[in-house]
């Protein structure tokens, strides 16, 4: 979807292709872009003379001669083209405006998203979409009234730029942007946000768009200005269509989330969360301790889940035993202890475990998911082995990782594992796994001391985590 540079660098492109031009014969192929007042229409252009193009938010405005406004959203997709008269139409051309040079524009609209509105001079900015507008970034002197404005919004910052309704200019990907430059988690409540963070959006938002506009806006999929004309701002973005790579001032790895149905890139360290509930994922190598760690939280009495507790709740389950059993063809008469069952046809058919997981990884989430929804407490603390395998990264908002050198962790091992020859290379391959996504954990606790030393860094991370919400360990 084009967003204001892209509106802008539109409107840069036309003008001089329209101005002075008038328009002999208008043809509507698609009603529905001019609300279906085909003939009012077609009347209403009929004759006119493009004077001047401005732009109000991602409306562009067409001034024509007698007062005449014809205001012109592009949706999702919608273009403009100018051709010569005898060339074809372009391929999805909805209304083509035949001009007094031998040319003609056409409006281009694969998905039909976009919207044409017949006005005047003296009424055009109070037709409904224009009137609910906040006023343009560059406009904005003074953030008070946005700081006033925001104590009546009660939604994420993310949803309430994209609204247009505090001011204008601010789609998807430069939301992502501002948000990331002004170091805000983009589920930061509205109402939340100090009146420095507004200045803050508000500088980062000038400054955005004026790159964006002078680098010509951003192609992404949907959008081209004029004929042969394409944006190169995508080149500079920093988080947007960025997850999964490093965050270009602290090297974290960006995480991807939903913001009201919206995707949207942040930095999980530059853009910390600071507003309850913070959910906490515990990673880390085999029999590094990271189910003691999760005592810990849950002896400071926070919510605490464990995903090997769920999958063994999942195992005992009549329906779910039932489940993995068609869905990896066991045969029954193995399976008088479903557990042992399993395992021997693992061990048999090593390449099943991915089918298991893929059908037990999912249902694991649901149990973490609803036990947090089901919670008052301020930390929702799970440990997910499985946390990157199962791809449920992006749902925490903060990543523990536990370490412990090879040796410790050989001699804890034996404890459990005496027999199992192949299990050295297991533990390799998870340690490297690990190592590999230490780039993306928030915190690393060292358990290669005693218990107490367990404690006190975990207690540590736990203040640090509080900290962020105002909080402290004995008042929590
Ligand atoms: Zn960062």
């Amino acid at each position: 979807m084009p967003e204001l540079p892209e509106v802008e660098t539109i409107k840069n492109t036309l003008l001089p292709i329209v101005k002075d031009r008038r328009v002999l014969k208008v043809e509507v192929f698609r009603k529905s872009i001019v609300k279906n007042l085909e003939n009012e229409f077609k009347e209403f252009m009929n004759n006119a003379k493009f004077l001047n193009i401005s732009r109000r938010g991602k409306y562009l405005i067409f001034h024509l001669s007698d007062h005449k406004i014809l205001v012109s959203h592009l949706g999702m997709e919608g273009k403009y083209y100018e051709l010569a008269e005898n060339e074809a139409d372009s391929k999805y051309c909805r209304v083509a405006f035949h001009l007094d040079n031998n040319k003609k524009l056409c409006y281009d609209d694969s998905r039909c998203f976009g919207k044409m509105f017949m006005a005047y001079d003296h009424n055009y900015l109070k037709i409904k979409e224009l009137a609910k507008l906040g006023p343009e970034p560059f406009e904005i002197t003074n953030v008070d009234f946005l700081l006033e404005k925001s104590q009546k919004v009660n939604v994420p910052i993310k949803t309430a730029l994209l609204s247009q309704k505090l001011f204008v200019g601010l789609g998807n990907i430069y939301a992502d942007e501002v948000l990331f430059l002004s170091k805000i988690h983009p589920l930061t409540p509205t109402r939340n946000i100090s009146k420095n963070e507004w200045e803050l959006i508000v500088k980062n938002t000038k400054t955005v768009l004026k790159q964006a506009i002078a680098a010509g806006g951003s192609t992404v999929k949907s959008y081209e200005s004029g004929k042969g004309i394409s944006g190169n701002f995508q080149n500079k973005l920093r988080v947007y269509g960025q997850k999964g790579k490093k965050c270009v001032s602290c090297h974290r790895i960006l995480r991807f989330i939903k913001v009201n149905g919206r995707g949207t890139t942040y930095c999980p360290s530059c853009q910390k969360k600071n507003v309850a509930p913070l959910k906490i994922a515990i990673v880390g190598k085999i029999a590094s301790g990271k189910s003691a760690v999760l005592n810990i939280f849950k002896t400071n009495q926070f919510c605490t889940i464990s995903s090997d507790d769920v999958v063994h709740s999942l195992y005992s389950q009549k329906n779910i035993q039932d489940k993995i059993i068609k869905k990896l063809k066991i045969k029954e008469k193995n399976m008088n202890i479903f557990i042992d069952g399993l395992r021997n046809h693992l061990h048999d058919n090593p390449k099943d475990l991915e089918k298991l997981e893929k059908l037990i990884h999912p249902l694991v989430k649901d149990v973490i998911v609803k036990t947090f929804n089901n919670s008052n407490s301020i930390l929702l603390v799970a440990e997910v082995p499985l946390l990157y395998k199962a791809n449920m990264q992006n749902m925490f908002d903060i990543i523990i990782g536990v370490d412990i050198n090879e040796k410790n962790q050989i001699n804890r091992l034996k404890l459990r594992d005496r027999e199992k020859s192949d299990f050295n290379k297991h533990i390799n391959d998870n340690n490297n796994l690990f190592d590999e996504r230490l780039a993306d954990l928030d915190y690393i606790i060292n358990n290669d001391g005693d218990l107490s030393s367990l404690i006190r860094q975990t207690e540590e991370i736990i203040s640090k985590v509080l900290n962020r919400l105002d909080q402290s360990l004995d008042r929590a």
